[in-house]
């Protein structure tokens, strides 16, 4: 059986089970300024928006910004986290 494991602070939450990690958090960003993210070098400026992403064995496979995730702006990264799983799941099925 896969391994599941949960990490959760003030400024993160994230989840790995098997080889998905499901993160929602300060490490990744999205600078609506430039329109990229962290993963691009954009760590500097000052309009980051916190993102949900899921890594695939290390790779990056899906990513929204907070503001479309479907939960209020002030909510514990634990919400976001969920609906960003949620919304990932979504996105499966209609690829389907
Ligand atoms: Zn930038």
């Amino acid at each position: 059986m896969s391994k599941i494991e949960t990490f959760i602070n003030d400024d993160y939450a994230a989840l790995d089970v098997g080889d998905l990690e499901f993160y929602y958090g300060y490490e990744s960003t999205y600078c609506s300024k430039h329109g990229h993210g962290s993963e691009n070098g954009c760590e500097d400026c000052d309009d980051l928006e916190w993102c949900f992403v899921v890594f695939k064995k290390g790779k990056l496979i899906f990513k929204k910004r907070q503001s479309q995730l479907p939960v209020a702006a002030n909510s514990d990264p634990v919400v976001f986290l969920l609906a960003g799983i949620g919304s990932y799941l979504l996105d499966k099925r209609r690829k389907k």
